[in-house]
């Protein structure tokens, strides 16, 4: 069973780095491999990937060989989407106002249904981009996925980030587990 996915992705949610370039600065570097199956997008760990993702626990237990697809750790590129997309898991908890901090506990039936409101305690309007959501799920209008990884057990290396951030500027990252994309106002995909 896959615990879940290290999720990466730039800042800024203006644009989207250009994907070809960015899979190609990864296959370089060696974090991504061959192509997984025939779904586009889908990427086996590349040579160097133990040197540039760090698992912090004291054995992990990374499944890097030759299983059956769904079972196997791989990366995926998500994207790019024409406007900023949320990617959230059945471990994200309501992200707060970045101007006050209160948890803004209605979001999924905001997203799915389009109602907003005003923050309940400060009075400031909500944008998907700018409330904080604490690693737990991602904005942006590209993403890589790293599966098989349990929310906090890995972390990506300064390399990595610096070879991101020449393609697409400064980068995060957050945990999600069992993924869904979010489209404003129509509900949610599973990933
Ligand atoms: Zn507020």
């Amino acid at each position: 069973m896959n615990p879940g996915y290290l999720v990466l992705h730039p800042l800024a949610t203006s644009h989207a780095p250009p994907a070809e370039r960015l899979i190609d600065s990864l296959r370089e570097l060696g974090l991504v491999g061959e192509q997984d199956g025939d779904t586009g997008g889908r990427y086996r760990p590349g040579n160097a990937y133990l040197r540039l993702i760090t698992y912090l626990g004291c054995s992990p237990s990374i499944p890097l060989a030759d299983n059956p697809q769904e079972e196997s750790c791989h990366l995926r590129l998500l994207g790019p989407y024409p406007a900023p997309t949320l990617i959230s898991g059945s471990n994200s908890r309501p992200p707060r106002c970045p101007h006050c901090g209160h948890p803004f506990t209605r979001w999924q039936e905001w997203l799915q249904h389009g109602h907003d409101s005003p923050c309940h305690q400060c009075g400031a309007r909500r944008q998907l981009e700018r409330l904080q959501w604490r690693e737990q799920a991602a904005v942006a209008r590209l993403f890589l996925l790293i599966s098989h990884v349990f929310p906090g057990e890995a972390v990506p290396v300064e390399r990595l980030m610096h070879t991101l951030h020449r393609e697409g500027g400064d980068w995060r990252y957050a945990y999600v587990q069992q993924p869904r994309r979010w489209c404003a106002g129509k509900g949610f995909s599973m990933l």
